[in-house]
């Protein structure tokens, strides 16, 4: 399985790296044809050892962008031309302009979409107090259940960045599927991490199709020396220690 991480779609003229248009994002859903899947089967499949290397793609939208509900679910979603996506959402930023609404959040959830938590103020969590760190996790999570009616144990670290302290964090909170952002494969060196490629303006088609077709192939030196030695988690427990 191999998850992909969107944040902002445009007409036109990205605002950021990190920003799509419409166009490139249709040009991926065309790269990734029929090996979309839905997030209620992506979490299903989690635990077989087996499903990692399978080629299965999911989507997943950071930030609570208004263009998850004005184009991913208005025009993908509601059509079932694609089988749904996990949407991220820093709380502090719900209603904010550009930003979708509770009750658009709310729609999203009730139309399958999984809705995952980005933390209260989308701030780095490896450099932050325990006591902000325990706010972070455990507020979001209650606002977003709150508002949601059901569970929310999905969580995806702000700017990717983590620490076996900011993950044991978040375990004790109650979530259970970690996503950083990380090259390859959805298994991360942890059963609880998964690995996203971060979609930015200067990946062209080509890397995509790069990435599909192996998600490990531009990954570095280091993990292929480590993985070939059995090293790699070690490698990982003791860099994000
Ligand atoms: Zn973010």
């Amino acid at each position: 399985m191999i998850v992909l991480n969107y944040h902002e779609l445009a007409e036109a003229s990205p605002s950021n790296a990190w920003c799509l248009t419409h166009e490139t994002f249709d040009t991926h859903l065309a790269l990734c044809g029929d090996r979309l899947i839905s997030p209620q089967r992506f979490l299903e499949h989690c635990p077989d050892p087996n499903a990692s290397r399978t080629g299965t793609i999911l989507l997943t939208f950071d930030d609570g962008f208004l263009s998850d509900y004005t184009h991913v679910y208005a025009r993908y979603v509601r059509t079932n031309r694609i089988p749904g996506f996990m949407s991220f959402i820093p709380v502090d930023f719900v209603g904010l302009p550009g930003r979708m609404s509770w009750d658009m959040i709310a729609e999203l959830g009730s139309g399958g979409v999984a809705i995952g938590s980005h933390g209260m103020a989308h701030i780095d969590l490896t450099t932050v107090s325990d006591v902000e760190l325990d706010r972070e996790l455990t507020m979001s999570k209650s606002i977003l259940e709150n508002r949601l009616g059901q569970p929310v144990t999905l969580f995806a670290f702000p700017y990717g960045r983590f620490s076996r302290r900011v993950w044991d964090a978040a375990l004790k909170a109650g979530y259970t599927h970690l996503f950083t952002i990380q090259l390859g494969y959805h298994g991360g060196f942890e059963p609880f991490l998964y690995s996203r490629l971060c979609l930015t303006n200067n990946m062209d088609a080509e890397y995509m199709r790069q990435h599909l077709l192996d998600p490990d192939a531009m990954r570095g030196l280091a993990w292929r020396i480590s993985t070939n030695l059995g090293l790699y988690r070690q490698l990982m427990r003791w860099r994000y220690r």
